[in-house]
């Protein structure tokens, strides 16, 4: 499931090639993936430029001329492709749910196999309640070791999932939330409020870094993912835990454990990551 680097990867690769063209019609292959009927949508977009290419957490966010936004949800399986005027979609697109057809010739198609995908148009006050109801970005200055200490500090919530709660801090899923528990020696089961200080300045360290390495390896692919220009992500190379049970931890050699909480795997080094408050001690 495509996270913070996969994004900001995908918003990266679209950002040279549709920045400055026209939305002109729109193509719904499967509605299901817009949050309102295809006519709305088409009135709603259609005739507007397209201003800039971001990013808010997992979202990809196209800002239009005239202030509203259309905000892409990945969810499990979707990709974005830039088309050239006359390019055809390539083959792994199989599975087109809406094209966007620029005056310039040009198309944005958004494919889904799946189709937990989202495409949504909002004006500027949606957008602004939105992204208010995000946690702020783990890149951003304003996620500061005092935020994030303060954050952690009320919550019982094992710490993963506090991690994965978009409320708390946007962008980070299950694959980074474990990368970035490795790296600071914190087991993902413990309780949120029971970290110390320095164990929370080692996770606001870790998940900084964990971020910025994947999205300068282009995200990583676990399976679907690829970038808007169809290359796959080589973080993949450097995980550590994720996915990598009974497999040695990169740094101590003992074997890595997965365990299932919260209806989603978690996997750690029981050596580096030593169990505290006497969870994980079977
Ligand atoms: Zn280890």
């Amino acid at each position: 499931m495509p996270e913070l680097p996969e994004a900001e990867t995908i918003v990266r690769g679209l950002r040279p090639r549709i920045v400055g063209s026209t939305m002109a019609t729109m193509e719904v292959v499967h509605a299901d993936v817009l949050t309102c009927p295809p006519e709305a949508f088409r009135e709603r977009v259609s005739g507007h430029a397209i201003e800039g290419v971001g990013r808010r957490g997992k979202n990809v966010v196209i800002r239009l001329a005239g202030g509203g936004v259309v905000v892409v949800n990945l969810g499990m399986t979707g990709r974005l492709f830039p088309l050239a005027s006359g390019e055809p979609p390539p083959v792994e697109a199989s599975h087109p749910a809406v094209l966007f057809r620029f005056r310039e010739g040009n198309t944005l198609l958004f494919d889904d196999t799946r189709r937990f995908g989202r495409v949504e148009h909002l004006n500027p006050s949606e957008w602004r309640e939105r992204s208010r109801a995000l946690g702020p970005e783990p890149l951003e200055r304003r996620f500061s070791v005092a935020r994030l200490g303060e954050g952690l500090s009320t919550s019982r919530a094992p710490i993963r999932s506090w991690l994965l709660d978009q409320r708390r801090v946007a962008g980070i899923g299950n694959i980074y939330a474990n990368e970035a528990l490795h790296r600071a020696g914190v087991d993902p089961r413990r309780a949120a409020g029971s970290l110390d200080p320095s164990e929370i300045r080692r996770l606001h360290r870790s998940i900084r870094s964990v971020l910025r390495e994947a999205i300068e390896a282009g995200g990583t692919t676990i399976r679907d993912f690829r970038g808007a220009d169809g290359v796959r992500g080589e973080f993949v190379r450097d995980l550590a835990v994720y996915g990598k049970q009974s497999e040695p931890c990169p740094r101590c050699r003992t074997v890595i454990r997965r365990v299932v909480f919260g209806g989603r795997s978690a996997f750690l080094c029981p050596r580096c990551q030593p169990a505290a408050d006497g969870v994980g001690s079977d």
